[in-house]
């Protein structure tokens, strides 16, 4: 069986920078899992919510109805403070997150640049950090070894992919993003992904500006192969498991 995680912010993440890839692998019987740093409690669109715990629980509906319609396997959201991930004890979130990794096993990984995604948002940046400490020490047996116990093991993930894009937004501060080595052709999914967006009922004033952005630019997605188990030179890929071996 092949696993692909995905690891992003904020509720809505999961949707508008990955949607179209969660929802391809899925039609090809890869089993996927998303983790959330946070339940997006900080946001400016706050829908019905008057306290942050209020939209947590508002937006924790909405994700896990957002991987349904990407036919997610496993949705996960924690509990970190949305905006203050760089705040955050970096040992513990790494800690968190390899535990998820040796539970979930997945052979490929996604998640943000460490500049933030397009939209440079800190967040983005720190969940990329995270998630790159964990790709690289899940796998060994002298991080964290208490978590190794009933039936939970040490898991080398094989790759790790950023989101990227072939283009910059207009109004966003500065973001040098990581070259194209890898374009998903999502097809059909396109409109999975913008379905999946709109999952996100709080955030309906920001529907028509992803619209915006997502359809002129097609029925791709672009990712980054940031880490490999396998010394290579980077070629250009068009399938996140090209090369990859199924695991246990
Ligand atoms: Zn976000």
């Amino acid at each position: 069986m092949f696993r692909l995680m995905c690891v992003t912010a904020h509720p809505d993440d999961e949707a508008a920078s990955f949607g179209g890839s969660l929802a391809i692998y899925h039609d090809r019987g890869v089993e996927t899992c998303v983790v959330c740093l946070t339940p997006g409690q900080a946001a400016r669109n706050r829908g019905s919510a008057t306290t942050d715990e209020e939209l947590s629980s508002i937006r924790r509906k909405e994700f896990a109805s957002a991987c349904e319609i990407l036919k997610v396997t496993r949705p996960v959201i924690l509990n970190y403070p949305d905006g203050k991930l760089y705040r955050q004890d970096l040992y513990k979130v790494v800690c968190d997150l390899t535990l998820e990794i040796r539970r979930f096993r997945p052979q490929v990984m996604l998640t943000f640049g460490p500049e933030g995604g397009l939209t440079a948002h800190d967040d983005h940046a720190m969940a990329s950090v995270f998630a790159m400490l964990a790709f690289q020490w899940s796998g060994r047996n002298n991080r964290y070894p208490d978590q190794l116990k009933e039936g939970i093991g040490s898991h080398r993930a094989q790759k790790l992919y950023y989101a990227t894009a072939n283009f910059t937004l207009e109004g966003r501060p500065p973001v040098a993003l990581a070259p194209i080595t890898t374009v998903i052709d999502i097809g059909d999914h396109l409109e999975t992904k913008i379905s999946a967006f709109r999952a996100h009922v709080t955030q309906a004033p920001l529907w028509s500006l992803f619209e915006s952005h997502v359809r002129p630019r097609g029925k791709q997605e672009m990712f980054h192969l940031a880490a490999s188990t396998k010394p290579c030179a980077i070629e250009h890929e068009t399938d996140l498991f090209a090369g990859i071996e199924e695991t246990d």
